[in-house]
């Protein structure tokens, strides 16, 4: 069901709203189509959702609006940073903080692994000069932790990271 007021768009397409909790999960990705999928509380976590940068009350950005067929087929994560005031949304802070206490819990790391390891991780989440060092410096650490540190070490990071880390460690 489209609405009057985005119907009638021309090709240049904007950004939908979307509704995420605290911990970055999505109830919709489009408030404007699917006000229906919006809750107070998420059914994944129970963290209070938000529709707006808690920083600056711009409306976090869900899909890509072009057309009503061009929106179906694409996933949806939720931004890690503010478009507006470039502020890390609540959910990227707790994965960082998370994925960082994880280090420190990683046997397989000397001391000054750790330090290189948090300090990677603060590199790969923004997309900038540092973000290639960072990445492969990640890719490396991750090598020498077991299979099951790094596979949870993938699960926190994954969602929150760049696109070009991301391209550089899980390829
Ligand atoms: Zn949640
Ligand atoms: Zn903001």
């Amino acid at each position: 069901m489209v609405q009057q007021s985005i119907s009638g768009v021309d090709a240049m397409g904007y950004y939908l709203t979307a509704q995420v909790c605290g911990n970055g999960h999505h109830t919709t990705s489009s408030v404007e189509h699917s006000p229906n999928l919006m809750a107070n509380f998420c059914d994944k976590c129970g963290s209070e959702t938000m529709t707006k940068c808690p920083s600056c009350s711009t409306k976090i950005r869900g899909k890509y609006y072009v057309d009503d067929f061009a929106i179906i087929g694409q996933n949806y994560t939720a931004p890690s940073f503010c478009h507006a005031c470039g502020k890390a949304f609540p959910w990227t802070t707790t994965k960082i903080e998370a994925a960082k206490e994880m280090v420190e819990e990683i046997d397989e790391l000397s001391p000054d692994e750790r330090e290189k390891l948090k300090g990677a991780i603060d590199d790969i989440v923004i997309e900038g000069a540092r973000t290639e060092l960072g990445a492969n410096r990640f890719k490396k650490l991750l090598t020498k932790m077991g299979s099951a540190s790094a596979s949870a070490m993938r699960d926190i990071v994954v969602d929150v990271i760049s696109e070009t880390a991301k391209k550089i460690i899980f390829p």
